[in-house]
């Protein structure tokens, strides 16, 4: 499966805000958007651009910061759109509870990765199963009901402990179910817009591939 494999903190700096791509990283003062807050390239020009920007730009920023939030690269964003096209509903609110739906970002939401990366990293690897069975495809859509654990060598594991001890502290959202004794968590239901923590303009996004 493609995916973007160049400096991720440059996507936080050309989109000009935080997209949270690192894990613990973001929270701390070494993030690059905090040292840098300018865009990447020419710190004179970067630093200073200003002007208007276009409907379009407005766009097509709303869009790539979505496919790089959840580390999704065109085509597949593409499908994502075509398919809440297709599906009743507000096409931009189906189009994000697709995207919350991908089996990486279900692991990073339970809190058993520090980011989408390295949700993505433990479902490739083969680490994680859903309903009990490895599923290693990280696009793959969960369902409502369906339970989320790791591979039984996985659970001791620093990197692991140490994300679930953060969102132990920060809580998770109340449309996913986390057991601590079992370590196994569950997509309660789809979760309606407003219990979706991002700020992403999606109708924006639909605009765009509505023209
Ligand atoms: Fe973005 Fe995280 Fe890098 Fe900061 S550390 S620039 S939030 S990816």
């Amino acid at each position: 499966m493609a995916r973007y494999t160049g400096p991720v903190c440059r996507l936080c700096r050309r989109e000009g805000r935080k997209l949270h791509l690192k894990g613990d990283r973001c929270n701390s003062p070494k993030c690059a958007f905090t040292k840098k807050g300018y865009p990447p390239g020419e710190r004179g020009a970067g630093g200073q651009r200003q002007g208007k920007v276009s409907t379009y730009g407005l766009q097509l920023r709303a869009k790539e910061q979505a496919k790089r939030t959840y580390g999704v690269l065109e085509r597949q964003f593409r499908r994502y759109f075509q398919i809440a096209d297709r599906t009743p509903g507000i096409t931009g609110t189906v189009l994000l509870q697709l995207l919350e739906r991908r089996l990486d970002n279900i692991v990073y939401r339970l809190g058993l990765a520090s980011s989408r990366a390295g949700a993505r990293q433990l479902v490739t690897h083969g680490h994680v199963l859903v309903n009990g069975r490895r599923v290693d495809i990280a696009s793959s859509l969960v369902k409502a009901g369906e339970t989320i654990s790791l591979s039984p060598k996985l659970k001791e594991n620093p990197y692991v402990a140490s994300a679930q001890a953060y969102a132990d502290t920060v809580g998770r959202l109340e449309w996913l179910e986390w057991d601590s004794e079992t370590k196994q968590g569950r997509l309660l239901r789809i979760p309606d817009r407003d219990q979706i923590p991002s700020d992403l303009k999606e109708q924006l996004i639909v605009e765009l591939y509505s023209k």
